[in-house]
């Protein structure tokens, strides 16, 4: 029996409550709005449920992958042969003593600056304008504007072989675009606690609407796309090195090297997972033969 045939059976036994979809496009997903079907997706709506559901998808060993806002990560058109559990139905938030807050996996970090704000507690605004969900950023130390959440987290939550146990922000081994999630896949965030400051709550939204309008006025945010394609290449920058070889514009199928912001590989419009996939390969090349620098891919690419 197929692993997904049997998981069908176990989840109408064990789980008859969970939104549980077979063959869901994954254009519906992400951010690029590409990507076949996953063979299976799931949406737990608490930490529990997520638990109950990991235990049975390895008894049927499924592959899974745990998918936040899915901005930054790419799906092929042919889809995957797994089971992609969506963190979207896990939203609690709560204040906890200290300056802290508590902010589980699914939650926007847009909505967990807005609460930081409302609240006079400084330290998200970086964050803000960030599409990723708390689970997300913390996986990819998500940052911007000279903040990361390296420099804002207590610890997070993680579930690891069937436990969850509290990981502190110097466990969590967060550097740049890298973590010990990165590093072991198979562990899933669940909730975040970040340790803030008391701050003004009029100076917290300007420097939110600052930042927002900055990005707006330097990212092609009109067009889907999983934000900057490339890791920053130690002592560079991959959008310049991609303008000095000339690609801003450079087109695959629907899939372009944004003319606002070269670092942004864009969905112009009709683009394919392949289209993406291509182009990101002609730029990587075209970036090596006129610099020597090889981009690595900050999208993590599922197949
Ligand atoms: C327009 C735009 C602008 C962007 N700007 C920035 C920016 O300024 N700075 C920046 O750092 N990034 C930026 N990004 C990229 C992206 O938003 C971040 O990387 C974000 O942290 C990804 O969060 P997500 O929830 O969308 O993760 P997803 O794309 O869903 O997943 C990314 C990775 O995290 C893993 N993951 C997700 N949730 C969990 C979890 N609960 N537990 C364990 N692993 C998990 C996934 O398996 C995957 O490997 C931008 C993207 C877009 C589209």
């Amino acid at each position: 029996m197929a692993w997904y045939q049997d998981l069908d059976k176990q989840i109408k036994k064990q789980l008859p409550g969970l939104d549980y979809r077979a063959e869901e496009p994954m254009a519906g997903h992400i951010s690029f709005r590409v990507g076949g079907p996953a063979k299976r997706m799931a949406f737990p709506r608490s930490g529990e449920e997520l638990t109950a559901l990991l235990a049975l998808a390895e008894a049927c060993r499924a592959r899974t992958i745990v998918l936040g806002n899915g901005t930054n990560v790419l799906f092929t058109d042919e889809g995957i042969d797994a089971l992609v559990i969506s963190t979207g139905k896990m939203c609690d938030m709560a204040l906890r003593e200290g300056n802290h807050l508590y902010a589980e996996a699914g939650l926007s970090l847009a909505r967990v600056a807005v609460f930081a704000q409302q609240n006079g507690l400084d330290g998200l605004a970086f964050a803000h304008g960030i599409p990723g969900s708390v689970g997300g950023a913390v996986c990819m130390n998500a940052g911007a504007y000279g903040g990361e959440m390296k420099d804002v987290l207590a610890g997070a939550w993680v579930l690891e072989n069937g436990e969850t146990r509290y990981m502190t922000v110097e466990a969590l081994s967060l550097s740049y675009r890298r973590s010990y999630l990165t590093d072991h896949p198979e562990a899933v965030v669940m909730g975040a606690l970040f340790a803030l400051r008391q701050g003004d709550k009029a100076a917290i939204r300007r420097e939110m609407d600052e930042l927002m309008a900055k990005r707006k006025a330097s990212q092609p945010l009109e067009y889907p796309s999983a934000g900057s394609t490339f890791k920053r290449p130690q002592g560079y920058f991959a959008g310049a090195l991609i303008q000095e070889a000339g690609l801003k514009g450079l087109a695959v199928g629907g899939a372009q090297v944004s003319e606002k912001h070269a670092g942004f590989v864009i969905n112009r419009g009709g683009a394919s997972a392949a289209d993406i996939l291509t182009l990101m390969e002609q730029v990587q090349q075209a970036v090596y033969r006129s610099s020597g620098v090889m981009l690595e891919p900050e999208v993590r690419i599922y197949r």
